[in-house]
């Protein structure tokens, strides 16, 4: 086939994701789409996999996005001729010890939250759905029926069949090789036969996206890591429907095919590939067998299934895979660049993703807008940092190693760190502070008490840091605790149009005067919370804005995306410039008397203001806000005086007992006070009137601003959801979210958000409560709560306000 000349949307990679992109954007948006692969259809990483197809993951839209998967490739056949091979055997997930059980029934309550049967099994049982296999050691075993398996090749053809039948061109052995830009806009793919104008490029360039990308200045941070699995010959007694197994104590899995079994595993000490370009040529190619490595899997594998240690191996497939620092994959739109979607770095689950992926991409490459939350996939989740090769390297290594270890909560990862550090980090750790680590910022998660070991020991209950924690928390209420919050994310707008763009953009009114500071929402046009931020009204057209840590790139890539065109406006990323101390409790004032000649009495530095305030010598950025329910302020200083201001603060709240406080202190604190947090209680899912935020939405103001017309749209229907809070009355109940909310019985949302309350003495957690006739006051107060938590079922008793300090006296003070 001769190359167009232009295309309105370019796709890069044949493989089972660039394929599903683009049937969907074919298919569903009636694109003009053009796919270009360097060698032919699937001979990237696609065609030897193993084909594994489970769907639970812990976001739901990620759920959502696998469950469509199989619903795809259910029933593509009728659509295109083409097979898929799908076969749905479900999954056994097995356990050998009481912390994977534990693991489990969580899992277990996650799926039923999420609208899945997963069940709960015996080792008799799972003995005879599995006669071959040893269950000696097994405590148990998750049974999910739905999941199951797929031909890799076949779905991947058979998508593309689908995309030609709705008029995609699928062109082979065409490299793409650079791009033509106008600004960070493509205009055109450079490709080894020529050029292609185009409007849109969407790279699924499987483990060459990392190049890709950078060919037109975006960073996708993914590693190639070599991963082993093998085929066996014929085993007798084997059904041809056996379940798929994963045995996550024995890091393998397991999957019939022609009568024998597929098995592999995730290995403590995996192996990458390069961190430099991966060959162009690598078509349908493959690593040395290294049974070396491999022993570690066949040693395991042995042991659970024996009559392995009878049958010949027909052929090991070593082939590279595309691993992310977090495990999950990327997806969306590169912050760097105007017009690529990329879709990549699959951690060994495309197979699984496929279907689901390509159908989120395509909408998300037509309306620029992901179609769900799609957060913790979202290529907007990485920084700067992620551009190092080498720290990429290591942390997706350690994401791989871990890939079935059991997933405690709180869990922090431990490559590549320390990475970057606060002015204060040798202060704090002084101070005994065991630290987390967001976006490669080092944060004090705790800080240990003499005597006490100052590390995190993991386990499924209450965790070593629980009574330290709690400690730090009525400390905070009762007198005043000092937050290192530097690593917020912090950045200026400014400009003879700041005021217009940020009234269109925001859902709360930030035109207030000067000095006046605003918590707001930005919208998506669904009305779906996108961001959630504080803006200061500096002048008249400079406005300073603080959002949270991990969400540096997003925020300022959608503010940046989303000034009106014609507007002369500035952006400016100032996160390095400002150390920040949040300084929080009663006593707060008390200190801070101590330490300024700046009014900062509740008339002269009223809540929700912003003033330049001097402490030891230096011009701070004082706001007046809160996170954690009392009376307090965020101190922004310029980061070369953030020592001196710490010091000075701590040597003048001694007498009124002023200690440094961690971030899990932070997270109970504010569930007591029902402060949602983004990306979990409210996400691009969600509205501010189902938040309960409508509060900070100016829908009496007569303006225009992003997400408006569809809150007005709904204004006069009932909602189907809000948000709520539950408290629960067995003191050793552990909430970690995803647990299902019952209302009479019956499951109608699930938890958002899970923690402890130390001042309330009690479990807490949010969540929606789903009704689709409406759900009102009456119908939230009128109904007999229970939680499933870990599968058992506990009752609960819901917050309709809350449950610190609900009138925000404290806060106020
Ligand atoms: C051993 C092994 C077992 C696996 N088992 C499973 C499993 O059981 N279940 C599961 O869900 N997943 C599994 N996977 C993962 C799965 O194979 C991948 O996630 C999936 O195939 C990724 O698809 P892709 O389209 O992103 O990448 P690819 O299939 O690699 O496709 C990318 C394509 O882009 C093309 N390309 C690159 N650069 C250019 C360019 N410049 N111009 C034009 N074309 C270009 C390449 O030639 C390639 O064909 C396994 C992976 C491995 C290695």
């Amino acid at each position: 086939m001769t190359l167009p000349a232009h295309a309105q949307i370019v796709v890069i990679g044949g493989g089972i994701i660039g394929c599903s992109t683009a049937y969907h954007l074919a298919r569903d948006h009636k694109a003009d789409v053009l796919l270009l692969e360097q060698g032919r259809l699937t001979s990237g990483s696609t065609w030897h996999a193993a084909g594994l197809v489970g769907q639970l993951r812990s976001s739901a839209s990620i759920t959502r996005v696998l469950k469509y998967s199989v619903d795809l490739y259910k029933r593509l056949k009728d659509e295109t001729g083409l097979e898929t091979g799908w076969k749905m055997t479900g999954c056994l997930r097995l356990a050998t010890n009481a912390d994977r059980w534990t693991e489990f029934r969580r899992l277990a309550t996650t799926a039923r939250s999420f609208g899945m049967d997963m069940h709960l099994l015996t080792p008799k049982e799972v003995k005879a759905m599995w006669p071959l296999m040893d269950v000696s050691d097994l405590v148990g075993a998750s049974w999910l029926p739905t999941d199951g398996q797929a031909s890799p090749s076949d779905i991947t053809q058979s998508l593309a069949r689908g995309a030609r039948m709705h008029d995609a061109r699928i062109v082979e052995g065409v490299r793409v090789t650079g791009f033509v830009m106008d600004g960070n806009r493509i205009t055109a793919v450079r490709t080894d036969q020529g050029e292609i104008g185009c409007e849109t490029v969407v790279n699924c360039a499987g483990q060459w996206a990392r190049q890709v990308g950078a060919m037109a200045g975006i960073n996708v941070p993914l590693q190639p890591v070599k991963h082993q699995y093998v085929i066996t010959e014929k085993i007798d007694g084997l059904s041809a429907d056996a379940p798929t197994i994963r045995d996550p104590d024995r890091r393998t899995y397991f999957k019939e095919e022609v009568g024998g079994l597929v098995f592999g595993g995730y290995e403590p000490d995996p192996q990458a590939w390069t961190t430099g370009d991966v060959p162009d040529d690598w078509e349908f190619r493959l690593f040395d067998d290294d049974y070396d490595h491999f022993e570690q899997h066949m040693v395991q594998a042995i042991a659970r299934v024996p009559a392995l240690g009878s049958v010949g191996i027909k052929q090991m497939i070593n082939g590279p895979e595309s691993f992310t620092p977090d495990g999950n994959f990327i997806l969306g739109a590169a912050p760097e660049c105007a017009n690529m979607f990329v879709g990549a770095g699959f951690n060994a689950f495309g197979i699984a993703s496929g279907g689901g992926a390509g159908w989120v991409l395509a909408e998300w490459a037509i309306r620029g807008e992901a179609p769900l939350d799609l957060w913790v996939v979202d290529i907007r989740r990485f920084s700067g940092l992620h551009a190092d090769r080498d720290w990429v390297r290591d942390r997706t290594l350690e994401a791989y190693g871990k890939h079935y270890t059991i997933a405690f909560p709180h869990e922090e990862y431990e490559s590549g760190r320390p990475r970057i550090v606060s002015p204060l980090y040798e202060r704090l750790r002084a101070h005994r502070a065991v630290f987390g680590s967001k976006l490669g910022w080092e944060r004090p998660n705790w800080f240990a008490p003499a005597g006490a070991e100052a590390r995190d020991v993991y386990s499924m209950g209450r965790q070593n840091w629980f009574a330290a924690v709690g400690d730090e928390h009525r400390h905070v209420r009762a007198h005043v605790g000092l937050f290192d919050q530097s690593s917020f994310a912090k950045y200026e707008v400014s400009g003879p149009g700041a005021l217009a763009a940020l009234e269109w953009i925001c859902a709360n009114d930030v035109t207030k005067a000067p000095g006046r500071l605003t918590y707001t929402q930005l919208l998506n046009s669904r009305g779906g919370i996108e961001a959630d931020l504080t803006v200061a009204r500096l002048a008249e057209d400079r406005f300073y804005i603080v959002t949270g840590t991990g969400f540096r790139t997003h925020d300022l890539a959608w503010i940046a995306d989303h000034v009106p065109a014609g507007l002369d406006v500035q952006i400016d990323d100032v996160t390095e410039r400002f150390g920040t101390l949040s300084l929080m409790g009663p006593k707060a004032r008390d200190v801070l008397e101590a330490v300024t000649g700046a009014d900062v009495s509740n008339a002269g530095f009223p809540f929700g203001h912003a003033r330049e305030i001097r402490i030891a010598g230096t011009p701070v950025r004082a706001l007046r806000v809160t996170y954690v329910g009392e009376l307090g302020w965020e101190l922004h200083v310029p980061i070369e005086a953030t020592g001196v201001v710490f010091d000075t603060l701590m040597a003048a709240g001694a007498p009124h007992e002023l200690r440094p406080v961690g971030y899990r202190a932070l997270e109970s604190l504010r569930l007591e006070k029902g402060y949602r947090a983004w990306g979990s209680d409210i996400t691009p899912n969600d509205t501010p009137f189902e938040a309960g935020l409508g509060w900070a939405v100016k829908m009496r103001r007569n303006v225009p601003f992003l997400g408006r017309d569809a809150l007005a749209a709904r204004a006069d229907g009932p909602l189907e959801k809000r948000f709520a809070g539950f408290v629960l009355d067995d003191p050793d109940a552990v909430l970690v979210g995803r647990e299902t909310i019952l209302r009479n019985g019956e499951p109608v949302g699930y938890l958002t958000s899970g923690g402890y309350g130390y001042t309330v003495g009690a479990s807490i957690g949010y969540g929606y409560v789903r009704h689709g006739a409406g759900v009102t006051d009456g119908f939230l107060a009128g109904g007999r709560y229970e939680l499933v938590v870990a599968n058992d079922v506990l009752p609960a008793r819901i917050a309709m306000e809350a449950l610190h300090d609900p009138a925000g006296l404290r806060v106020k003070a």
